[in-house]
């Protein structure tokens, strides 16, 4: 038993496959810069004799075509696979599900269909997933392939936490309306902090951070969720590296009004030029840690700013969720930045969530609980793991 994940970006595939019910990962890869001057490509597989390698090349790869092509190759080359064919079954990330996708959904022509439909909402996610799909289909016809929706999991948000204060024909002609993403990571670490604390799922309410260089919240009442932080796009919600997150809309007619910008350079300016790269710079938040502690004031400011948000929503899905047990952080910050987890949940103790800094600085690949002993909710670090996520439910679809 096989499965290939494969995750594509604009400009990037991501991949791994994995092997037995148990899904133990065989090899990992992600080629980056399709399209540009030079292609990056790292794989990590474990070869014939059970050792560990790693294998890093360079060359031009001109589209998604190409760079499955490459994936392929290296495959075979590298004895990890004797033939595509042999795959069991493909789970690919899709972006954007729109309201029609609200589960997994094996792809048939119909389903690829949809997807297409949905382009409109995710322009630059879509595309490059369809991509990849397509590329699959052609090649490995007979091998089903599974599409996992990002925003699946934000299918239970109710109406009145999904629907913008706007015309309502906004959202029954062009369907403007929250639906949220990071949906994998949200379902995977809340379940992981149920298994952990040993109660069932749907007695638990649960609010999850998942602070990566893309960052969202979550509010999971009982098992469904109830409320999440990013919106129709992943743009609204919290600060991220490039991404503003939340701010007053009339800004923009602002900007355009006094400095003559377009929508194509609002666009740009909110989704690649803002967050913390437009407060000190750099994306980076571990570049941005040690600039702080350096003492760049700029870099000082991006860090407060990012985690007041942050706090902010943790109180709005307290207020929403009536309380929590359960916080959970996750992702590249979430998972590896003491400072951001501290400064995030800073003098909360009246609500219930209070930190132990001792066990906050412990560092562990497994769930670790860094709550004192104070503190009503139970405060959990859980490395998330979205292609492994994609992997259980594509197996899961075609068993
Ligand atoms: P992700 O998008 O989940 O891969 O997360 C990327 C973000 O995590 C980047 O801002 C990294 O700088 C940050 N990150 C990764 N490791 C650390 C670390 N040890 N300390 C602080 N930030 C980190």
């Amino acid at each position: 038993m096989k499965i290939l994940v494969m995750n594509s970006g604009s400009s990037s595939l991501k991949f791994q496959l994995f092997t037995g019910v148990e899904l133990a990962v065989l090899a990992s890869g992600v080629i980056e810069q399709i399209g540009d001057t030079i292609g990056h490509i790292k794989i990590n597989f474990i070869d014939a004799s059970g050792a560990n390698k790693e294998l890093k090349t360079e060359q031009v790869i001109p589209d998604h075509r190409s760079a499955i092509q490459l994936m392929e190759k290296l495959f075979l080359e590298q004895k990890i696979l004797t033939d595509v064919s042999e795959l069991t079954g493909v789970g690919h990330r899709v972006v954007h599900g729109g309201e029609a996708f609200y589960k997994p959904v094996q792809v048939t022509k119909e389903v690829l269909d949809g997807i297409k439909e949905l382009i409109p909402l995710a322009p630059l996610h879509n595309p490059a997933n369809i991509a990849g799909i397509e590329v699959l289909m052609e090649k490995i016809p007979d091998v089903p392939q599974v599409a996992v929706f990002d925003t699946a999991f934000h299918q239970t948000i109710p109406q009145h936490a999904y629907l913008y204060a706007l015309p309502h024909e906004l959202y029954e002609k062009h369907k403007v309306r929250r639906y949220g993403f990071h949906g994998t990571s949200h379902s995977y670490v809340s379940k992981k902090a149920a298994e952990y604390l040993n109660r069932p799922y749907e007695e638990l309410k649960i609010i999850t951070l998942h602070l990566g260089n893309g960052a969202s919240a979550a509010a999971i009442d009982h098992g469904l969720c109830v409320d999440t932080s990013m919106g129709m796009t992943p743009l609204e919600g919290l600060v991220m590296g490039t991404r503003s997150g939340d701010i007053d809309p009339a800004i923009l007619f602002y900007l355009a009004r006094e400095t003559g910008m377009d929508i194509p350079a609002l666009d740009n300016l909110l989704n690649k030029e803002s967050g913390l790269k437009g407060i000190c710079g750099i994306n980076d938040m571990r570049s941005i840690g040690e600039l702080a502690a350096a003492g760049d004031t700029q870099a000082m400011l991006a860090f407060k700013i990012f985690c007041y948000r942050i706090k902010k929503y943790v109180g709005a899905y307290l207020a929403v969720l009536g309380g929590a047990d359960c916080l959970v952080f996750t992702g590249g910050i979430g998972e590896n930045d003491p400072e951001a987890r501290e400064q995030c949940l800073l003098d909360l103790d009246g609500l219930g969530i209070s930190l132990d800094p001792v066990k906050n600085t412990t560092r562990s690949d497994a769930v670790i609980e860094i709550q004192n002993s104070g503190s009503a909710c139970t405060i959990l670090v859980v490395p998330t793991d979205e292609e492994y996520a994609i992997a259980v439910q594509t197996l899961e679809l075609l068993m």
